[in-house]
């Protein structure tokens, strides 16, 4: 086994690690030696090809389809150098008072994250869209909305360039998008930060890292790993999980941590999300532009959901659509003529839904819907259907209706066919990109994992920032708070350097 040795070490190079890798990179002017471990790989800017099944492949985890426990929801998340922020839309929110105040974790104020965010929004080129970058999609949302008295709004966008590909979940293929890839890591490796790719770190043994870097194959896209393919062991002072909400509470699971963290796994949240799709009489531009300009979160007190505009490729359509044989043919054969919307509801911490591991150590994530989910989607459902409708729609599919597809002229089956039971585990595909929770941030080892600064109770050393921090759902989009998280632990990290690396 090779040995390496270091002063801190980054697990994950997502919206926490990236982050993390360039808050700390200016310890390397210092001597300080970083690393950061990723599992996934570096693509070249050439091997962006838009094409759906090749670019999930090489992207995402287990090509995007990570199923939990039950089978009954994908969990998406990216892994490659930049991790989700590769395939992430780029939507750009300040996390909302209300949810930083219910967190109510000691030290952690408001006005602390919105600045923190901020200060990303502007490196990361937030704005609004020109109006020449919205396409008809959007568009008819806004008018669906508008018809209806509902107040959407524009989602704030961390492009640069964008030349509306529509690819954004599939990687941009025009170097636009601003994530971690494109920004915080180039930054922090020309400080003098060490990235390694294709190294997934399979446990944390005291402040030794085992890890195993895993060879090119002939056919796959990255390129190969700065390290031979082979097991290591890492030494390091300074430990930093940035793995994510699923893969972090994992591997601290699996690892010899000497602290007892009864809450490690608990408190995971995900936003469950319902791809609706909608047919018009004429083809409207839906993949073209970009893919996700508005949402209306008018509903979130009062029902518990989020609707934003999207646009899927065929692959993830068509499985979305309930159905088989000539009628889910015929609504894909549509597909130039489908509007889409995005139903995500926000859900709360349930004591059942966690992250735990199998014999192997490998991930499982147990995840049940809760009564107040079931009515979020179905309320979610029938606002969506009633914007499509306003919008000119001419039927709505509903995969989770009895009967899944309502016509213009029958909308007020909206109200009985809708029913929250509808939405059984595994009879309608809902799929999860907001991953968080698991390591949440508290007081003491007795509610949370860590402390507001991402320590992990107990562990000097060791420290997370990265989604997993959260002690329950943000409601909103997540990576700016999740960048601001990351931000406030590097800063403790820095200035408690001395301490901690001697
Ligand atoms: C398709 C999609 C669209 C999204 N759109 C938006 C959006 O528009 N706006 C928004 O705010 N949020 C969006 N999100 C969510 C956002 O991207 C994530 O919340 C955020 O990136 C999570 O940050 P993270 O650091 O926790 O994890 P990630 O960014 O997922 O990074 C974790 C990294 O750790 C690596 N890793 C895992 N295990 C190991 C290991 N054992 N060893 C080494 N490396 C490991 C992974 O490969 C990955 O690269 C989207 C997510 C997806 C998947
Ligand atoms: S829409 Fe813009 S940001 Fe998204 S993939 Fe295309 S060019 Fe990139």
């Amino acid at each position: 086994m090779t040995e390496h040795d270091y002063d801190i070490a980054i697990i994950g190079s997502g919206a926490g690690g990236g982050t993390m890798a360039q808050e700390l990179a200016p310890l390397c002017k210092e001597g300080v030696r970083i690393v950061v471990l990723e599992k996934g790989p570096r693509l070249r800017d050439d091997e962006f090809s838009g094409r759906e099944i090749e670019m999930a492949q090489a992207l995402y985890e287990e090509g995007g389809g990570f199923l939990t426990a039950d089978g009954s929801m994908t969990l998406a998340m990216g892994c490659g150098y930049g991790g989700s922020t590769i395939v992430y839309t780029g939507t750009s929110l300040i996390a909302p008072r209300r949810v930083i105040e219910r967190w109510n974790v000691p030290g952690l104020d408001y006005r602390e994250i919105e600045r923190r965010s901020r200060k990303f929004m502007e490196e990361n080129n937030v704005h609004y869209l020109d109006d020449e970058l919205i396409n008809e999609n959007n568009r008819l949302f806004v008018q669906g909305c508008a018809r209806l008295g509902y107040r959407a709004q524009q989602f704030p966008v961390n492009v640069n360039g964008c030349q509306g590909s529509s690819l954004c979940n599939l990687g941009c293929p025009n170097r636009a998008k601003q994530g971690t890839d494109r920004v915080q890591l180039p930054r922090a490796e020309s400080a003098g930060v060490e990235v390694v790719t294709r190294c997934e770190v399979l446990r944390v043994e005291g402040r030794r890292l085992v890890a195993r870097v895993s060879g090119k194959t002939a056919d796959a896209k990255g390129e190969p790993s700065a390290w031979e393919p082979g097991d290591y062991r890492i030494r390091a002072k300074v430990v930093v999980c940035c793995a994510g909400a699923v893969n972090t509470p994992a591997l601290l699971l699996r690892s010899r941590v000497p602290a007892r963290l009864p809450r490690l796994g608990h408190g995971f949240t995900c936003h469950p999300a319902l791809i609706l799709v909608a047919e018009h009489e004429r083809p409207i531009t839906n993949f073209v532009g970009h893919p996700k300009s508005y949402y209306l979160d008018q509903f979130v007190e009062s029902d518990g959901f989020v609707l934003e505009t999207c646009m899927y490729f065929p692959f993830t359509t068509s499985k979305s659509l309930s159905g088989f044989g000539e009628p889910h043919a015929a609504l894909m054969r549509a597909f130039p003529r489908l509007q889409m919307i995005l139903v995500l509801a926000c859900d709360r911490i349930d004591p059942r839904n966690r992250v735990t591991i199998d014999r192997r150590g490998r991930p499982v994530v147990r995840y049940r819907f809760t009564p107040e989910v079931k009515r979020a989607l179905a309320a979610g459902t029938r606002a969506s259907a009633r914007i499509f409708f306003a919008a000119g729609a001419r039927r709505v599919h509903i995969p989770a209706a009895a009967n899944p597809t309502i016509e213009a002229n029958a909308s007020d089956r909206l109200d009985t066919d809708l029913d929250p039971d509808l939405f059984r585990p595994g009879s309608v595909t809902v799929s999860a990109a907001h991953l968080q929770g698991g390591c949440g941030m508290g007081l003491t080892a007795q509610d949370s994992v860590t402390d507001s600064y991402g320590r992990v109770h107990g562990v000097p050393w060791l420290f997370v920032a990265d989604a997993s921090l959260f002690p329950d759902a943000l409601e909103i989009n997540p990576y700016l708070t999740i960048m601001a998280l990351a931000d406030r632990v590097a800063q403790r990290i820095r200035q408690e350097a001395r301490e901690l690396l001697s």
